[in-house]
């Protein structure tokens, strides 16, 4: 189950004046408390801590001031409730450095016809508060989610939940450390790029460590603490019988337990929640590192293959973000297709790294052959993807940009057992069809390394593009790839504008 580093939490702010007086006041703040209480009580990813209501220039800019220095605070939701003049948010919003939602709405659902007078008038006045808030917002550029409605409508809090779990992510990936064991593979162009610039909009450090470091780390394990965890493995899957306790090849298991634990030990005594591996460079380790990889990301760890340290980075906010829902995350490749016309599928694998977050059923842990790297024969779990709705997202490095690419598709069984296949797997079908889906992933340059989701959705990785001020392309039931390509088009020269010059 994955777990945020630190506890996070949502600021309510609610923006008024003096000039109302103190009995005016007094209901604001009332009222603005039955609202963050409200929200409280929806089921919100974070608690909402509730601020006294903000009257002039020099509170704002505090509270604004504050919020970017509590590490706690993963964002700010803002309401007007009243009049509250723009020019005094002018400081506060250029100092914030956190994600802003800009709530619409209001106390009340009805209005009381027969009862309104001009004091009702004046104490509900978001209708034109919030404009004037969103006038000074889009004057200061401020990148922000604005939602409209009553909170007690389960489609406004639902999009409030969605904004908060991206805040909660933007705050995982501003303190994320990523430990890479050994380079990118060799001569591959999509996992390589900026780090740098990835520190300096993600706030991720990403640093390389010698695989000897870790290989020392697996080494000094301790024989009773590789015996517990074997038996944790022995209760938690369908263990191959040659990997049992008396099979012929239950070292390899011990071994992979090994691994595990050094593996587990290293990041954890550096803090480290996200990692890459290179089949390519494996130093002294025997087997390439599968289950373990496999049960760390379970864990809510971060990784990807082949020292593909933008997909790990992703990986690891897309499960912080989905903390506390059903489905699962995991590291995924696109690997090959089922092209029977109007039945189009993608096999989607890797050589051993696909989390068991996303297992239909109990994986089976078993071992095999690789074909590749050249060392003993690691083990791993092996599963079908569970049915159902999922988002499949890469991160690519343009040189002058980062560009997320997602597309929604729907995971499905197999159209066949898969008996032969010693890696677990998903099958989906990718929306709107595989033609359009892979000819606008293709034309968008993005990466062969993903993620797949079944707990997060479009909704929620729209939010963190404009946190993270990224690109983001969707491929999704209306793509067409004319329309697509002319979007690629538009972004291309909005972001070069947006960078200046
Ligand atoms: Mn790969």
């Amino acid at each position: 189950m994955t777990k945020s580093t630190e506890e996070r939490e949502v600021w309510f702010l609610t923006g008024s004046q003096g000039l109302y007086g103190p009995q005016t006041l007094r209901q604001v703040a009332d009222q603005s408390r039955q609202i963050a209480a409200a929200l409280n009580d929806s089921g919100l990813p974070v608690k909402v801590t509730w601020m006294p209501v903000l009257t002039d220039a020099a509170a704002i800019r505090r509270i604004c001031l504050e919020a970017n220095a509590e590490d706690r605070c993963a964002g700010l939701i803002t309401w007007m409730h009243t009049f509250s003049p723009a020019k005094m948010w002018i400081a506060g919003l250029d100092a914030l450095n956190k994600p802003l939602l800009h709530l619409h709405t209001q106390a009340n659902v009805e209005l009381p016809w027969h009862s309104i007078d001009m004091d009702f008038m004046n104490l509900n006045q978001a209708a034109h508060g919030d404009r004037e808030f969103g006038y000074v917002q889009s004057r200061l550029g401020v990148a922000r989610k604005t939602v409209a409605g009553h909170v007690s409508d389960p489609v406004v809090t639902a999009r409030i939940a969605s904004w908060a779990r991206a805040a909660v992510g933007r705050a995982e990936l501003r303190s994320l450390k990523l430990a890479r064991f050994g380079d990118n593979m060799r001569d591959v162009a999509v996992t390589e790029g900026d780090k740098v610039e990835a520190q300096r909009r993600f706030g991720v450090s990403v640093n390389t460590y010698g695989v000897n470091d870790l290989v020392a780390a697996v080494d000094s394990t301790s024989d009773a603490e590789v015996g517990a965890l074997v038996k944790e493995y022995q209760g938690t899957y369908r263990l191959a019988p040659e990997l049992d306790a008396d099979g012929a090849r239950h070292d390899s298991l011990r071994y992979a337990a090994r691994i595990e634990l050094g593996l587990r030990g290293f990041l954890d005594a550096g803090g480290f929640k996200a990692f890459t591996t290179n089949f390519e460079d494996l130093g002294g380790l025997r087997q390439l590192p599968g289950l373990a990889v496999q049960r760390l990301m379970a864990d809510g760890y971060g990784f990807g293959g082949e020292g593909d340290w933008k997909t790990s980075l992703l990986l690891r906010t897309l499960k912080v973000m989905s903390t506390g829902l059903p489905g699962g995350t995991s590291f995924m490749e696109d690997y090959t297709y089922h092209l029977e016309p109007g039945r189009e599928l993608i096999l989607g694998a890797h050589m051993l790294e696909v989390c068991p977050s996303i297992a239909s059923g109990t994986p089976s842990c078993e071992i095999h052959p690789l074909s590749i790297g050249g060392r003993e024969d690691p083990v791993r779990l092996v599963f079908d993807a569970e049915p159902g709705p999922a988002v499949v997202v890469g991160l690519a490095d343009l040189g002058d940009r980062f560009r997320l690419v997602a597309n929604e598709v729907d995971v499905v069984e197999p159209a066949a057992p898969l008996p032969n296949l010693p890696v677990a797997r998903a099958v989906w079908r990718p929306r709107p069809d595989l033609r359009t889906s892979t000819e606008a992933w293709l034309t968008a340059g993005a990466p062969h390394h993903t993620v797949l989701s079944s707990a997060l959705g479009a909704e929620e990785l729209d939010d963190l593009a404009e946190m993270l001020r990224v690109e983001l392309l969707l491929i999704d039931a209306d793509t067409t790839v004319r329309r697509f390509t002319r979007e690629l088009r538009w972004n291309q020269a909005y972001h070069r504008l947006a960078q200046g010059f």
